[in-house]
C-alpha cells in the first residue's frame, strides 16, 4: 500500500495529468494510480513541482531590521555599520529564533532547500553556532547549507583565522568579499586564500563578487581564473556581479568566454540588487542588476535568489522566491514566450545544481519533495505568483496553505443592463 498517493496533478514537463505515488519518503510511481494508500490528496489538475530553492539568505542578518537603529540613508554601509553594532549583543538564543522563523516561514511557502551565509566576523562565531544547531533541529524537512562569510575581509590575521575556525566548525563552503578589501591586490589575495582553504578541506566556494556599480571592480575574471586553474569549476559560485553592467562590451566578449571556459555558477538577487545598486549613478540610473540575460543565454547557470531577509541592508522581504523571480522577468527584459520557463528554472533546477543536490525534480525513485499550486504553467505562476497549497517535504505532509478566496457582492450584470439602456 501507498503511504500518499496525489490524484491529478499537472507536471511542467508534459500536458498530462497525473498522479503520484508516495512509499517511505520516495516517489514510487507517476501515472495513473488505483492502488490503495493511506493518505489521499485531490490534486484538482493544479501544478506539482519540486520545491523551490533557495541559493543566498543571511539567516544570521534576518529579522533585524530597525535594531539597533533603522538604516536612514538605506545605504549599504550604513547597513554594514548597523550590523557591526546589533553583533556586538547577539546571542545564541536570538539567532536560533530569529533563524528558525524565517524558515518556517520560507518552507511553508515551498523552500526546502536553503544555502545561508553566516557573517565570520565575530570572534566568537556565536552565529554560526546557533546555525549549525538550527541546520541540525531542521534537517528532518530542510536541507539547510552554511557559507563562511568574512563580512569584513580576509586581509586580516583575525580575518583568516576565524574563517579557518568556522571551516573546523562544520560549514560547507566558504567565501571571501575582494571588492571591499583596501586595494585590489588584498582582494585578489583574499580570493586566492579563499580557494586555499576550499581545497585543503574540500568545502565550495561562494564569493561576493563585484557588488559595487564600478566598471573597474573586476573580480569576477580573478575568481573564473582561478576555477579553472584549481579545476574547482562548477563547485564555485559568485553572487552579484553587479559591476559588469558597467563594463565595456569588448571586455564583456572575452569575459564571456572565460566564464564559460570556468563552469562557474552566478547567483543573482533582484529584490536586494535593485535596492541597493545605482544609488550614486547619474541619471539615467543602472537597473541594479547584471547582464543576467547575456549570461542565461551564454550558457553560464544562473540562479535567482531571495537574500536579505529584514535586515539592516534591506528592510523589506517575505521569502518568496516568485517574488524575486517576477522582479527579475522585469530588469532582465526576460518576458518572452521563453523565458518564463528560464526564470522558473532559476528559482528550482538552476539553484538546486548551485547547491550540488541530488536526486532532485518529480522523478521516480527521487526523495518525495513537492509543492501543489494553483497554475497551469510557469508564465502562470510567476505573473499570479500564487501560494504553495500544499508543500511535502520527504514524503510527509509538511504545510499548508489555504488560497484567498473572494466574494463579490456587486451585481455586475446589473450594472451592464443599466449601462446598455
Ligand atoms: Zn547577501
Amino acid at each position: 500500500m501507498f503511504d500518499l498517493v496525489i490524484k491529478e496533478v499537472r507536471l511542467l514537463s508534459s500536458d498530462d495529468i497525473v498522479d503520484i505515488a508516495i512509499k517511505d519518503g520516495v516517489i514510487e510511481k507517476i501515472g495513473q494510480i488505483d492502488e490503495p494508500c493511506q493518505q489521499l490528496i485531490q490534486g484538482e489538475r493544479r501544478l506539482l513541482l519540486p520545491p523551490y530553492v533557495e541559493s543566498h539568505i543571511h539567516l544570521d542578518t534576518a529579522l533585524t531590521s530597525g535594531k539597533p537603529a533603522v538604516n536612514h540613508s538605506g545605504e549599504l554601509f550604513e547597513g554594514i555599520q548597523l550590523w557591526n553594532q546589533y553583533r556586538q549583543t547577539m546571542t545564541y538564543e536570538d539567532v536560533v529564533n530569529r533563524a528558525l522563523e524565517v524558515i518556517k516561514t520560507m518552507a511553508a511557502q515551498g523552500v526546502l532547500y536553503m544555502r545561508s551565509m553566516v557573517d565570520t566576523s565575530d570572534p566568537e562565531l556565536t552565529a554560526l553556532r546557533a546555525l549549525l544547531d538550527v541546520k541540525e533541529t531542521v534537517s528532518s524537512f530542510m536541507t539547510l547549507q552554511l557559507v563562511g562569510f568574512p563580512q569584513n575581509g580576509l586581509s586580516s590575521k583575525e580575518g583568516k583565522e576565524q574563517l579557518k575556525q568556522a571551516i573546523e566548525l562544520g560549514v560547507d563552503g566558504i567565501s571571501a568579499v575582494p571588492h571591499l578589501e583596501a586595494t585590489r591586490e588584498k582582494g585578489i589575495q583574499s580570493v586566492e586564500t579563499c580557494y586555499q582553504l576550499a581545497l585543503e578541506h574540500d568545502c565550495f566556494v561562494h564569493i561576493f563578487c563585484d557588488e559595487i556599480d564600478d566598471g573597474q571592480s573586476r573580480f569576477l575574471e580573478v575568481v573564473a581564473d582561478f576555477a579553472i586553474e584549481t579545476g574547482l569549476k562548477e563547485r564555485v559560485t559568485v553572487s552579484h556581479i553587479n559591476a559588469m553592467s558597467y563594463y565595456e562590451e569588448a571586455y564583456v566578449r572575452k569575459l564571456m568566454g572565460l566564464l564559460q571556459a570556468s563552469k562557474i555558477n552566478v547567483v543573482t538577487a533582484p529584490l536586494i540588487s535593485t535596492a541597493m545598486q545605482g544609488r550614486l549613478d547619474s541619471w539615467p540610473k543602472g537597473r541594479g542588476m547584471t547582464r543576467v540575460k547575456d549570461l542565461h543565454q551564454a550558457g553560464i547557470t544562473v540562479a535567482v535568489a531571495h537574500d536579505d531577509f529584514l535586515s539592516p541592508f534591506y528592510p523589506l522581504g517575505t521569502g518568496s522566491l516568485l517574488s524575486a523571480g517576477h522582479l527579475l522577468l522585469h530588469l532582465a527584459h526576460m518576458t518572452g514566450a521563453d523565458d518564463f520557463d528560464a526564470v522558473l528554472n532559476m528559482i528550482t533546477t538552476k539553484p538546486a545544481s548551485v547547491l550540488e543536490l541530488k536526486g532532485y525534480g518529480i522523478k521516480e525513485r527521487n526523495e518525495a519533495n513537492l509543492i501543489l499550486v494553483s497554475a497551469t504553467n510557469a508564465h502562470d505562476l510567476l505573473r499570479r505568483q500564487p501560494v504553495a497549497e500544499v508543500v511535502i517535504s520527504k514524503g510527509e505532509m509538511l504545510a499548508e496553505t489555504t488560497r484567498p478566496q473572494t466574494v463579490f457582492y456587486s451585481n455586475l450584470n446589473q450594472v451592464r443592463e443599466e449601462v446598455e439602456q
